[in-house]
């Protein structure tokens, strides 16, 4: 939609020195700038841009010191950037950039993650590696276009060997026997269901750790891998190539796999094939978008399962939530509400009156919290249980059934925590609510 105009003395010599027919038309300056940097991808020149290069450097290093999962980059009203900083599930200010130098920054992150620097209009996935005190990290990233700009998400992966133990996550002795006892039963078929950042993966990748992986044949199909873990085959979805959860599962079954990782189940061929695979005998691991344990059949059932199958093939349900921790230098005493105290009666847990709250000091960065614990349930399938899915009970009757049968709302395993000074009931119902335990 450019305007002609008449050529002057510029095009002329640029006619003779291109030897190429010379059209002069009027554009936007923004189309104009993206045309330059479709065609001179500006890599070289942005490698070499030290402030913009300095600040990334100090923004890698704040989010490695503090433990931040996920650093945010986004546009402001006035066009200058700002920085955050997930840390243990809540966001930090980090700093601001000014504008000029945000758009730098973003800039040389899309080099260093190989993405098309002249694109910035669509969303655009990434990949790069940071290397801090001898430290090797790789960072998943990601943009989407707002405002004009472009928000960039850099996101650490797990390393393998920072992943914790399944005893260190948090679980009760008790519902970590539950728990192992249903991944280790061959054509087990597991679930762990939760909200995004609720430490399901982690969870994942410490279960796959205790499996005996120089015996067994572990695959895994993820999307994307969060952590690659040595002695389990790890297959990235790639839709761009084909590669689906569908295709890849299909793949890995002829090469017979004692043991797989879905990364997640969220389309009806997925779940079908999972229920194929663990009715053969392969045991299956996998995670699921669901509030609670007790919404897993429902869920699944949602996503095409059949009931009867589910019935006869699902082993274990568990939901998770990753609550903070109080810091142990600033914690100040409290009292628990009257509403604790009857839900701990309810549930035959031991619970006084004493309890802790926030309050903030240097050693956690005026936060009041340091650190994430895991507050579970574990629902294992039995006959009763199998039964009641198959009537199609709603999660709540469900629940009775599998209250009889030992099992216990999350809410009552936070509330464990709570009983023991490691957290806050205000910090527990930021993430569950009494109702659950009704
Ligand atoms: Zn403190």
């Amino acid at each position: 939609m450019g305007v002609s105009v008449e050529s002057d003395e510029l095009s002329e010599r640029l006619r003779q020195q291109t030897r190429k027919d010379i059209r002069t038309v009027i554009l936007p300056v923004r189309e104009i700038r993206e045309a330059l940097q479709r065609l001179y991808p500006p890599a070289a020149a942005r490698e070499s841009d030290s402030q913009a290069a300095l600040v990334l450097d100090e923004i890698f290093a704040a989010a490695i010191e503090c433990y931040a999962c996920d650093v945010h980059i986004e546009p402001t009203e006035e066009r200058s950037g700002r920085v955050r900083l997930d840390v243990d599930g809540v966001l930090q200010h980090d700093r601001v950039l000014e504008s000029g130098l945000y758009e730098r920054v973003v800039s040389l992150l899309k080099v260093r993650s190989n993405m098309n620097t002249g694109e910035s209009r669509l969303p655009q996935d990434g990949r790069l590696s940071v290397t801090f005190d001898g430290r090797g990290f790789d960072v998943r990233t990601s943009t989407i276009p707002v405002g004009g700009l472009e928000k960039i998400v850099l996101r650490f992966l797990q390393r393998f060997d920072l992943v914790p133990d399944l005893e260190q996550l948090g679980m009760s002795g008790e519902m970590l026997g539950r728990f192992q006892r249903g991944l280790r039963r061959p054509g087990a078929f597991c679930v762990i269901a939760g909200p995004t950042g609720s430490g399901k993966s982690t969870t994942s990748y410490a279960s796959l750790q205790t499996l005996d992986l120089g015996r067994v044949n572990v695959c895994s199909v993820e999307d994307p891998i969060e952590c690659r873990m040595p002695g389990i085959s790890q297959i990235a979805v790639n839709e761009r190539a084909g590669v689906t959860f569908p295709v890849a599962l299909r793949a890995l079954f002829r090469q017979n796999p004692h043991q797989l990782f879905i990364g997640e189940m969220r389309d009806a061929e997925t779940v079908e094939i999972a229920l194929q695979a663990s009715l053969t005998g392969i045991s299956l691991l996998t995670t699921l978008h669901a509030r609670d344990a007790l919404r897993v059949p429902a869920r699944l059932v949602e996503l095409g399962a059949e009931r009867s199958t589910l019935a006869s093939s699902l082993t274990t349900c568990v939901s998770q939530r990753l609550i903070r921790m109080l810091c142990r230098r600033c914690k100040l005493k409290s009292s628990i509400s009257s509403q604790a105290l009857a839900v701990g009666r309810r549930y035959g847990l031991t619970v006084g009156i004493d309890a802790w709250e926030a309050q903030g000091c240097d050693a956690c960065d005026f936060s009041g919290f340091q650190g994430r614990i895991g507050a579970f349930e574990v629902l294992e399938m039995k006959a009763e249980l199998g039964a009641s899915m198959e009537r199609g009970d709603a999660p709540a009757e469900l629940g009775k059934v599998a209250f009889g049968l030992g099992y216990r709302p999350m809410i009552v395993d936070a509330l464990r925590h709570v009983a023991a000074g490691v957290t806050s009931e205000a910090e527990v119902l930021r993430h569950l609510s009494y109702e659950d335990a009704e």
